[in-house]
């Protein structure tokens, strides 16, 4: 009878740990199914694009003098019927601000792409969403499960990027490039030819232009974002893999924007916290 009654007792226990167990793992599927999107296969690449502004609306640089500066970067980048906020800089305050100062509302932003784990790309990201939170935010695979939850409290939908990635016509990520840090630049496929985007470059901004031409086997039309204080001879190799302009900002440092001006003459785009590219 003693026996009887603990083996029950055993098995009533077994049961709910069961149970339990089972409501963990569907409500993980569930939270997976619901928030997390793994990226989209690249696939056969579509039409290529025009008409696309870009402003540096958060730049340690400066260049328009009603816009604040504030250490990090972001950009939005606007075609067709997208307007994508690439990297939020190091605080929302100063990234709402420069939005409002470029005549972008918050709730045209439907994509947020995030180049890498650093809060000088990243900072701005959750006061961001308090004001719109209808957005898709694209981050690298490897970002931390807390940060990818942390977005989705919010109320935004994370896609996970590990390979290159179509996010929309005309528009991709590289991929998550490099070992240490890992980071995705955003590639435009524009009509003059391939606009690539950089947050900081950690991967090596050579790297990540070979990467580009790589995949698409079209010529860089432009380099835009951090470089990454690289050395000077920087500006020499750039024009060697033949991209043809560079508008340089954040965190490329004084000598090699000293360099890039040089080489590059009046293909050297001066960039910085307002500036406004038409491509
Ligand atoms: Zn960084
Ligand atoms: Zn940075």
């Amino acid at each position: 009878m003693f026996i009887k009654a603990r083996s029950m007792r055993t098995a009533v226990l077994s049961l709910i740990l069961l149970i339990a167990l089972l409501i963990l793992i569907l409500g993980m599927l569930r939270w997976g199914k619901q928030h997390v999107r793994k990226s989209i296969e690249m696939g056969v690449i579509g039409r290529n694009v025009s008409n696309i502004t870009i402003v540096d609306v958060y730049d340690n640089v400066g260049f328009d003098p009603k816009f604040r500066i504030g250490f990090g970067f972001g950009c939005v980048v606007k075609l067709g019927n997208n307007t994508i906020l690439f990297d939020t800089g190091g605080d929302s305050q100063t990234l709402l601000e420069n939005l409002k100062v470029a005549g972008i509302k918050v709730e045209d932003i439907n994509i947020v792409v995030l180049s890498h784990i650093h809060g000088d790309h990243t900072g701005g990201l959750l006061g961001f969403l308090e004001k719109n939170p209808n957005v898709k935010v694209f981050i690298p695979k490897s970002f931390p499960q807390s940060f990818k939850e942390e977005i989705v409290s919010k109320g935004a939908e994370v896609i996970e990027v590990s390979e290159q990635t179509k996010i929309v016509e005309g528009v991709y990520s590289t991929g998550e490039l490099g070992t240490l840090i890992k980071e995705q630049s955003l590639i435009l496929d524009s009509t003059k030819g391939l606009v690539v985007i950089t947050g900081c470059a950690h991967p090596g901004i050579l790297n990540i232009v070979r990467r580009a031409k790589d995949l698409f086997n079209k010529e860089v039309y432009l380099v835009m974002g951090g470089f990454h204080y690289p050395p000077t001879t920087v500006a020499k190799e750039l024009k060697k893999l033949g991209v043809k302009k560079v508008a340089p900002s954040h965190c490329t440092g004084e000598e090699a924007m000293k360099a890039l001006e040089e080489e590059y003459q009046e293909d050297f785009i001066r960039s910085g916290v307002g500036k406004v590219i038409e491509v």
